[in-house]
């Protein structure tokens, strides 16, 4: 397994960065989560467009171009003879003690890490997910905004993960400090309601994902109707069929919320049908490796 750190490539076991990383001292850094499908990247430009927003929201200026860094992407992957991959791009301001910036050496750190990842079984994506929701909040965009996916936040998403697991639920679904549905610790929500697809706002707080803006568009495709609203707790118990996106989950049904069955208790018809239709994309869309 070879890692690729600062334009090297090195196995595993070398890959090593410095104790003043800025990205450990103080979770000042920037990533993205990114999946391979069959020799494929899927929407690799779009994570790449995002994490080169999340670096610029925060003053790091990243030392090699978009295209650089696809094709930094594509070779790790190639040097790993992978092709169904979950591909981890990290990236820290550089190195230096103390949090003021000015004294933080660049350039900034850049490492690509390429594995397999699954993170539910099989049965789950089947049967649906058990989720509770959290009493851990997701920032407000005033403090830090959860549109960049930074290092530092996601303190906050393991905590709620924390939660998640003590309850033994599936997955913990957070809210905004003014108790809007927000979003899961990894993972956009989107309810169906008499036919009708529903997501909070990007504006509410949330990580505007890549699989839940590729999942609106197929959607909308498909001839549903899909908005972005507000909601509270009450529509997420009352809904006919949930369902969780994020690069590391795909799409997965969510049957039960704190206790409340969601429709029947079963992954829904619309849920099934837009799960196909995103399993069919990943197979042929994407960029391809070799
Ligand atoms: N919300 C959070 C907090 C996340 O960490 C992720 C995973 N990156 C998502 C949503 C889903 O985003 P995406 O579909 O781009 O992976």
């Amino acid at each position: 397994m070879k890692v690729y750190i600062n334009g090297q490539l090195v196995p595993k076991e070398e890959a090593k960065i410095s104790v003043f990383d800025h990205g450990l001292l103080y979770g000042d850094g920037v990533f993205e989560g990114i999946r391979a499908y069959n020799g494929r990247v899927f929407k690799l430009d779009e994570h790449i467009q995002r994490l080169y927003r999340s670096a610029h929201t925060f003053l790091i200026e990243l030392p090699i171009s978009q295209a650089e860094m696809r094709e930094a992407v594509i070779q790790t992957l190639r040097a790993n003879n992978l092709r169904d991959a979950y591909i981890r791009i990290t990236v820290s301001r550089g190195t230096g003690l103390g949090l003021d910036p000015r004294n933080v050496v660049g350039p900034p750190t850049i490492i690509i890490i390429t594995d397999s990842l699954s993170l539910y079984p099989e049965s789950m994506y089947e049967n649906g997910l058990e989720v509770i929701t959290v009493s851990v909040r997701v920032p407000p965009a005033q403090a830090i905004d959860p549109r960049v996916k930074s290092l530092g936040k996601y303190i906050n998403n393991i905590m709620a993960k924390f939660l998640a697991n003590q309850y033994g639920a599936g997955e913990g679904l957070m809210l905004t400090v003014d108790g809007y549905v927000a979003e899961a610790t990894g993972d956009n929500l989107f309810i169906v309601s008499d036919g009708a697809i529903y997501t909070p706002p990007a504006s509410v707080g949330i990580l505007e994902g890549i699989t839940r803006n590729t999942v609106i568009e197929l959607a909308r495709q498909q001839g549903y109707k899909v908005e972005e609203r507000m909601m509270t707790l009450y529509d997420v118990y009352n809904a006919d069929e949930a369902f969780l996106t994020g690069t590391a989950a795909e799409m997965i049904p969510m049957v039960k919320l704190d206790g409340r069955t969601i429709g029947t208790g079963k992954p829904g018809p619309i849920t099934k049908h837009l799960l196909e239709c995103f399993h069919q994309l990943t197979r042929e869309e994407g960029v391809p490796v070799w």
